[in-house]
């Protein structure tokens, strides 16, 4: 009834203006009549309303604070610029002849019984890891072991063990090698070479490292083997220097270079020190290593003489 009338009044107004006007103000009662509408529903629904509005609130603050939280480590990983690469003059050389043969008799007879001869400790699972296919800044990264990293223990093996085996929750406390070498030449296996040791902190090899966490510098960890002599009973004190390592470490310690060599195709002079790597300056080990002693035996069973760069 209402439209017929409206559109008959329409219809009978001729001037164009009138029914311009008619048409303006049904719009408006429409649209008055329709925020009235809204705010009745609104006012109905307004406990619900709140706890929506609280909700969407919290939501906010999380995303927030998981922004911020991501803001400020990549602020820190942008930070972290990649390390100076410092040169790397290997002790070893290429040697083919003047071999010892005793040195040689005996060790390839150890060489055959390695696998027999070699202990394995386990150790608390807080203190070694996965190796990592791809670094913070998602970037793949090889994780083969490409160096190995000689060390001491400066304490006893067992003191090193001990440690190994703790949980530690923080990942600075957090510590291991690969291999220990004891003073009478034990070989005790502590992680897989397939996983990661906890055995460097903020270091580098020829400039390389993997930055694997935001809240620290890269290591080589990702990409090294870390082996570790016992400390002599006169270095458990912080000197510069002591008597040095027993000629049974120094034959184990060719032994198990020599499977890495083998295992992971490692050239001999990527084999290089603590001190040499770390970034900070504090470490000095393995103090007073006879890189000639080394020498001898990786030449005696033929590994200082295989050259694995064919243009040489
Ligand atoms: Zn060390």
């Amino acid at each position: 009834m209402v439209s017929d009338y409206l559109t008959t009044l329409i219809m009978s107004n001729r001037s164009k203006s009138k029914r311009l006007l008619i048409v303006l103000m049904l719009t408006l009662s429409g649209f008055i009549i329709f925020i009235w509408h809204t705010k009745q529903n609104s006012h109905d629904d307004q406990p619900k309303s709140n706890q929506n509005l609280q909700s969407h609130l919290e939501r906010l603050e999380q995303f927030s604070k998981e922004y911020n939280q991501k803001s400020n480590d990549l602020r820190s990983t942008t930070q972290q610029k990649p390390p100076r690469a410092i040169s790397w003059s290997s002790p070893l050389s290429k040697q083919c002849s003047d071999i010892d043969q005793r040195l040689k008799k005996n060790l390839n007879r150890r060489q055959k019984l390695l696998a027999t001869e070699r202990n394995n400790e386990a150790i608390d699972s807080s203190n070694y890891g996965k190796r990592y296919r791809w670094d913070i800044y998602g970037r793949r990264i090889d994780p083969t072991p490409s160096v190995v990293i000689l060390h001491e223990t400066t304490d006893s093996y067992h003191s090193a063990l001990y440690t190994f085996k703790d949980y530690h929750h923080k990942d600075e406390d957090q510590a291991s090698y690969h291999t220990l070498i004891t003073l009478d030449g034990r070989i005790i296996d502590v992680v897989d070479p397939i996983n990661r040791a906890y055995g460097a902190g903020n270091s580098a090899f020829l400039g390389e490292w993997v930055v694997t966490n935001p809240r620290f510098n890269g290591s080589v960890n990702n990409f090294a083997l870390h082996v570790s002599l016992e400390t002599p009973w006169d270095g458990r004190n912080g000197y510069l220097n002591h008597s040095g390592y027993s000629d049974n470490q120094y034959d184990s310690l060719a032994l198990v270079l020599a499977d890495w060599m083998d295992r992971f195709n490692i050239p001999p002079e990527n084999i290089t020190t603590h001190q040499h790597v770390d970034l900070a300056g504090e470490r000095s080990d393995p103090r007073s290593f006879d890189w000639s002693n080394l020498q001898r035996r990786l030449a005696a069973i033929g590994y200082l003489c295989l050259s694995r760069n064919p243009s040489d």
